[in-house]
């Protein structure tokens, strides 16, 4: 067999192998689709963006965590709904090494790119004086050497050194612009920092910036020996309002609901959406009867508001919340907090909603 034979037969094989990779690769993509397909509609869950994460993530094995939470709970037998996705979702502690990795990310460009300002800068004032001294020597030697006709070797070197002068004069534009594009990238940076930690529907802080603040608050009252307070809170039957009015109609909702938390919450309180109809809030110094009392105050006026339809005119019907509270500092550990406060929703949804629990 020549050569040529056997390597052309080489490719024929690894271009076969590719394919079968590529097959393979496609096969387990729809695999793992009519997975997640098959497992929405065992469990009868919607089909949403936050549900469709969560499920994959489980089912493919990318989140291990996950992976083993879900073959836990469908090995006990024990339902998978909403409510238990939601209380997934919420306590999902992986959230926190994600985010912390974005934030390192962001942390480490900020400092090279003030780094490069500062090095931009130093460079520029350098070299700005170095033209001075030049253009000042240029000077001194031009004025003391009047040679007409001939080119001494004094004029030559001055010639370079005038060479030397423009295309210094050029760096120190380029560095300007560079150090101006390093200014903007800046400010752009501090910018996306900012609307990392905002929701984009209701403009209130987000989970992002909610973590972040629990992680200080916690750490503060335990240092100061305040106590602390956690509730989240769930819109009741907040599917059914967008069967009846609409997506859009839902989203103006939740804006009106988010408006009633900070209207009533006070300078003493933190709220923040956790995602989707979930709103999350930090009592500071509050111990739990004085959170309950607080949120169950928000929760009266949300229930006594008339929200109105802008697009028929309508009112939507009573737009009620459900809360689940539990003081942070009661234990030692914060997330455990928040496992608690989950448990007290569930407490307060299965009590017929429209209600406040604290445990
Ligand atoms: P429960 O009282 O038990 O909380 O019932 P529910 O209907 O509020 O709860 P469920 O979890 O069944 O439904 C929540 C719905 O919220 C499903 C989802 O489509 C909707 N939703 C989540 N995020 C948004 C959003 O940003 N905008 C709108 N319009 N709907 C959302
Ligand atoms: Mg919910
Ligand atoms: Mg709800």
């Amino acid at each position: 067999m020549s050569v040529a034979a056997i390597d052309l037969r080489h490719g024929q094989a690894d271009h076969a192998d590719k394919t079968m990779i590529s097959s393979r690769a496609h096969e387990a993509r729809v695999d793992l689709l009519d997975r997640v397909r098959e497992f929405c509609l065992k469990h009868d869950l919607n089909v949403t963006g936050p549900n469709l994460s969560i499920i994959c993530n489980a089912l493919s094995g990318a989140n291990s965590e996950l992976a083993e939470a879900f073959a836990k709970r469908e090995m006990a037998g024990e339902p998978i709904d909403q409510r238990w996705i939601d209380t997934v979702a919420r306590l999902d502690p992986q959230i926190n090494a994600r985010m912390s990795e974005l934030d390192q990310l962001s942390d480490q460009l900020e400092y090279a790119l003030m780094r490069f300002a500062q090095t931009a800068r130093r460079a520029h004032e350098e070299t700005s004086d170095h033209r001075t001294a030049i253009h000042a020597q240029i000077y001194e030697i031009s004025e003391s050497e009047p040679q007409p006709g001939t080119k001494s070797p004094v004029s030559r070197v001055i010639d370079i050194s005038r060479a030397m002068i423009d295309r210094i004069h050029e760096v120190e534009t380029a560095m300007e612009r560079s150090q101006e594009e390093t200014d903007k990238l800046r400010a752009n940076l501090a910018q996306a920092r900012m609307e990392a930690d905002v929701d984009h529907l209701t403009r209130l802080p987000n989970r992002r910036a909610f973590e972040r603040r629990f992680a200080s608050a916690s750490q503060e009252a335990r240092s100061n020996n305040k106590p602390l307070c956690v509730a989240f809170c769930d819109v009741d039957h907040f599917k059914s309002i967008n069967d009846r009015f609409g997506h859009d109609a839902g989203d103006r909702v939740l804006c009106a609901i988010a408006t009633t938390l900070i209207d009533n919450a006070g300078d003493e309180c933190f709220v923040a959406r956790h995602g989707g109809e979930e709103f999350v809030l930090m009592f500071y110094g509050a111990d739990k009867e004085m959170a309950r009392n607080k949120l169950d105050g928000i929760r009266r006026a949300q229930a006594a508001k008339q929200l109105i339809n802008r697009q028929t005119g309508k009112p939507f019907g009573k737009v009620t919340f459900s809360g689940g509270i539990a003081e942070v500092t009661e234990d030692g550990d914060n997330r455990s907090a928040l496992s608690r406060a989950d448990e007290a929703l569930y407490r307060a949804k299965e009590q017929g909603r429209n209600t406040v629990i604290a445990i």
